[in-house]
């Protein structure tokens, strides 16, 4: 039997504050998931995965990734402070826990035919105005104070999300399928001409200044992990009442399709799809 396609696996990363004195083993500030920032009753769109496929590439399963954070400043020894983070997956199915905020996950196809992009005002790593050929938080417009608290694009105190690029085909709320589990949103679909999939996550920040959270019967919230059938979300947010949406991501598996040494496809026996789509700007063609 031949072998007609390779199967791939793609994953969202991007800055990680938490990370930044550390790196990675190229030495960057990176981490699994993007990073959302913590200013509250804000919509922040997250573009998770950005996947070009060529005719004959298909798009085979999506898996979900969220975490809940509590960042805070922990003593230590010389009587200095550490800054710590406590932060879970969430990995319930449609858990939502936290009555202040949301998760929708929304996939795009656009033929790949790129306009143009513009650099914004405030770009940076992981933080880019209206689209991106990277996963990264997009924006339309931001604001920073004058001396944010936060590094990176994690202290900004305004921002509206760009429109969506692309047709929406798909849209799930909440985490459904965690890309931990066995279990993935099952898609399946083969491009028929070069496109653009962006995978989306739209995100609403809580805010824990005005959230209330019942203990749930336990006196004083003490030893909620006694609590026995609940799901680790709800207990982690029992311990940590002001935990916030941390991170955001999406888990791609792809299958290409191969060519024969001549150019035929090996899924449809096309004698040949043409050259592969151009990356980035083509301003004088058109892409079928
Ligand atoms: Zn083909």
């Amino acid at each position: 039997m031949t072998t007609t396609m390779i199967r791939e696996e793609v994953a969202s990363a991007g800055f990680d504050d938490f990370v930044q004195l550390v790196g990675d083993g190229f030495g960057q500030a990176v981490g699994t998931g993007i990073r959302v920032p913590p200013a509250p009753n804000i919509l922040y769109r997250v573009l998770c995965l950005v996947l070009d496929l060529g005719v004959c590439d298909e798009l085979v399963h999506l898996g979900q990734f969220a975490t809940l954070l509590f960042d805070r400043s922990l003593p230590v020894d010389d009587g200095d402070t550490v800054r710590w983070r406590d932060q879970i997956p969430i990995t319930t199915e449609g858990w939502q826990g936290l009555p202040d905020t949301s998760t929708t996950w929304t996939v795009t196809v656009q033929p790949r035919a790129q306009p143009r992009r513009i650099a914004g005002p405030f770009d940076q790593d992981t933080f880019v105005f209206e689209d991106s050929d990277t996963p990264a938080l997009v924006y339309e417009t931001a604001h920073f104070p004058a001396v944010p608290t936060m590094p990176g694009y994690l202290g900004l105190d305004a921002y509206t999300a760009p429109p969506m690029r692309g047709q929406p085909i798909l849209s799930l709320r909440d985490v459904r399928y965690a890309w931990t589990r066995n279990e993935a949103w099952f898609i399946r679909r083969r491009a028929q001409r070069p496109e653009r999939v962006r995978v989306y996550c739209d995100v609403v920040q809580g805010n824990p200044a005005t959230r209330t959270v019942p203990v749930d019967g336990v006196p004083g919230g003490a030893l909620p992990e006694v609590i026995t059938g609940l799901p680790p979300e709800t207990r982690f947010v029992q311990v940590f009442p002001g935990a916030i949406v941390g991170k955001v991501g999406a888990r791609a598996v792809l299958q290409r399709a191969l060519q024969r040494a001549d150019g035929a496809c090996l899924v449809c026996d096309a004698p040949r799809h043409g050259p592969p789509a151009p990356r980035g700007p083509t301003p004088d063609r058109e892409v079928a």
